[in-house]
């Protein structure tokens, strides 16, 4: 069965209402313009007061009538100095907002015909728009648990006693889902599962008094003593106990599958460098994944929300690796 087809139609957004709405180079343009300047360019930095504006033919700028100032709606936006047409910009995120399971650099490649190098960068760029690290979550339970991800060995929960040389290869990640409320969640690499570095991210990001839900796995043993004063409920993984009652995480231990089949599926490996990123991507997408297929609004929106990120500005004049 088409999954796609299971999508109510108010939530719907196909490739046909993306050539609608996005026609040409043009179209994507004004639309970018009108998500950075609502309504239209209004001021003039020169002249210091509200002019006209006038698209110039042929260029994506705008200039001032009186004294032909130039506005770009592109600069400071991912989209500044590609020489790539917009259009196939907004095509790129489309096809990365539409997947369920994530599309790969080379998958961008084949669909807009631009080079690997190109296409590479795109994704890259496009996923810089999705972090959301700095956000708290809402609601008062928390599940939360660390995993491992990449390396050559199988990463059980049994293996967690085994550290050392053999998980070397491996990167340490931690996670937290809100139960209930919005159900988002957030996940971290991280330089290694010790309270001293996951407690402070806990703190950061859960509200006082929240409940919160881990295994047994010794870091977590002062977390019902911490000055937030969180109520700590544990299961206990080590005598094969999994759900008792509300006490689980199985929240966000389904939602290291969900990444981990996303890795072996899509990209086979994920080098410690892009995982963070890479996780920033699945987060942004589970976190609305009761918005169908108009993610890719979230995606657009996140132009103008993160424009002039540090993010976006240092990965620029990246190559692969
Ligand atoms: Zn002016």
């Amino acid at each position: 069965m088409n999954r796609r087809q299971t999508i109510p139609k108010h939530l719907r957004y196909t490739i046909m209402d993306f050539n609608r709405q996005f026609p040409d180079d043009a179209a994507c343009l004004e639309h970018l313009k009108e998500q950075r300047f609502p309504g239209g360019i209004a001021h003039c930095e020169k002249c210091n007061q509200d002019r006209k504006h006038y698209r110039i033919n042929g260029r994506p700028v705008y200039s001032c009538d009186h004294c032909g100032t130039q506005i770009s709606p592109m600069a400071g936006t991912i989209f500044e100095h590609s020489s790539t047409s917009l259009r196939l910009w907004y095509y790129a995120m489309y096809l990365m907002a539409s997947t369920r399971c994530g599309i790969s650099a080379k998958q961008i490649q084949r669909e807009t015909g631009v080079t690997y190098k190109t296409a590479w960068r795109m994704f890259r760029q496009i996923r810089s728009l999705l972090s959301e690290t700095d956000m708290q979550l809402e609601g008062s339970a928390v599940e939360m648990d660390e995993t491992y991800v990449g390396g050559k060995r199988k990463n059980k929960h049994g293996n967690r006693g085994m550290r050392g040389r053999d998980n070397d290869e491996k990167t340490p990640v931690f996670g937290m889902v809100e139960r209930g409320g919005k159900g988002r969640v957030m996940a971290f690499v991280t330089p290694d599962v010790k309270a001293a570095t996951l407690f402070p991210i806990i703190a950061e990001r859960v509200l006082p008094q929240s409940t919160v839900f881990t295994d047994d796995y010794p870091v977590y043993d002062r977390l019902g003593m911490h000055a937030n004063c969180y109520e700590h409920k544990r299961i206990q993984h080590k005598q094969n106990i999994y759900v008792m009652g509300d006490v689980h995480t199985q929240t966000i231990e389904g939602f290291w599958s969900l990444i981990k089949r996303g890795i072996g599926g899509v990209y086979h490996s994920v080098s410690r460098k892009y995982l963070q990123t890479y996780l920033d991507e699945y987060s942004f997408r589970y976190n609305r994944r009761d918005q169908g297929n108009l993610i890719f609004n979230a995606f657009l929106k996140r132009i103008v929300e993160r424009e002039a990120s540090p993010l976006v500005a240092a990965d620029r004049g990246m190559t692969p690796a």
